[in-house]
């Protein structure tokens, strides 16, 4: 295929966790909300759609804005809708992010293990990756601040996927301060999180802070996300990103999302309380879990590889994340689903031999 750009040629191209068509596997590998979101984004979605669509979006989503200004007035001091960006997905943020920061032959820093898009959004740029290696204990290196001449941008994606772990906010300003460009922290799963890097936005305005409503408000098939940066921050994204890059149903559901904090309470809780049991089983069937802040478990077995145990899950009819990244022993990110779900996981394990 001559007709593309050698770099494009080139590129594996980005390999999303499989989505099986038909009901009949235990989803526990996209790290999806096994509960269904809140009745109050249905109806916001109906009414929006009896209004009709033939009319353009609102490119701004002011809606969203005001209201996601609002939730985050107490965390964020001097937060207004001009400190928000929405987007099709936290994807797109990421997306706009890297073509306004990182031009061709320029650097952009990430950590390894994390979230392979990051390379993939590199790629398309003909930027230059750096990937620095998390120590052992998931703490960062030093490396991760290292001066250099063409970096452009450096993300961290907090809690991280696949550890689960999380670096305090304190290190995370630390890092902020100590790099030359801006750090983008990747908060998708912050909402299972005990701490949170919001509000160093308002500290210093290379500090970029993208959310997604795709894990914690179960939306991951609307598609929304949005970036919390400092105004003249948000402004040059903004030239960057389609006119019409979120939709009229999916401003009008996000923003009803967000608007019921009691469902997200509820649901964070019920996912945590998995979690902890999930963590808790599989230990006692010896694997080494990572203690996670997020809404899945990453873990290895010191007898059973991975990647067996993941195919024959799958020929049982359950679906986890087989990952192996450089350097680092292959494992299993399991998505907390729902205790029904995760007892079927636990249940199958036992009969595999393990425990
Ligand atoms: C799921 C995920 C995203 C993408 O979220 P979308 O809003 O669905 O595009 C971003 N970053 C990380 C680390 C994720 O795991």
């Amino acid at each position: 295929m001559s007709y593309f750009r050698t770099d494009i040629r080139a590129m594996a191209g980005y390999a999303p966790g499989q989505q099986p068509g038909g009901g009949i596997f235990i989803k526990l590998n996209t790290n999806e909300n096994p509960y269904p979101c809140s009745a109050k984004v249905l109806t916001a979605i109906g009414r929006a759609a009896a209004a009709g669509l033939q009319r353009y979006p609102d490119p701004s989503a002011s809606a969203f804005r005001a209201l996601a200004s609002v939730l985050h007035k107490e965390t964020v001091a001097g937060i207004g809708p001009e400190w928000i960006l929405c987007g099709n997905g936290s994807d797109d943020l990421l997306t706009i992010i890297t073509r306004a920061l990182v031009g061709t032959g320029e650097t952009l820093r990430h950590t390894n293990p994390s979230y392979i898009l990051y390379d993939t959004l590199a790629q398309i740029q003909e930027a230059v990756c750096q990937v620095v290696d998390y120590r052992k204990d998931w703490s960062l290196d030093q490396q991760f601040t290292a001066p250099d001449d063409r970096l452009r941008l450096a993300i961290l994606a907090n809690p991280n996927s696949p550890s689960g772990t999380q670096i305090e906010p304190e290190q995370v300003l630390k890092i902020a301060n100590a790099l030359p460009c801006p750090l983008l922290v990747d908060e998708a799963y912050a909402d299972f999180a005990n701490s949170d890097c919001l509000s160093l936005v308002a500290e210093n305005e290379k500090i970029l802070v993208t959310r997604t409503l795709s894990k914690s408000y179960a939306l991951a098939g609307l598609r929304f996300g949005y970036l919390v940066a400092q105004p003249q921050m948000i402004e040059q994204f903004s030239k960057v990103k389609d006119s019409y890059n979120c939709d009229a149903l999916a401003i009008a559901g996000a923003t009803a999302a967000i608007g019921d904090q009691a469902w997200l309470v509820k649901t964070r809780t019920a996912i945590l309380a998995t979690r902890e049991r999930l963590t808790g089983a599989l230990a006692q069937l010896g694997f080494q879990c990572t203690p996670s802040q997020a809404n899945f478990v990453w873990c290895q077995h010191p007898v059973k590889p991975a990647e067996a145990l993941y195919q024959r899950l799958k020929a049982d009819g359950v679906l986890v994340r087989y990952l192996h990244y450089p350097r680092w022993e292959p494992g299993l990110r399991i998505s907390v689903g729902t205790d029904e779900q995760i007892d079927a996981l636990l249940t199958l394990l036992k009969r595999y031999g393990l425990g």
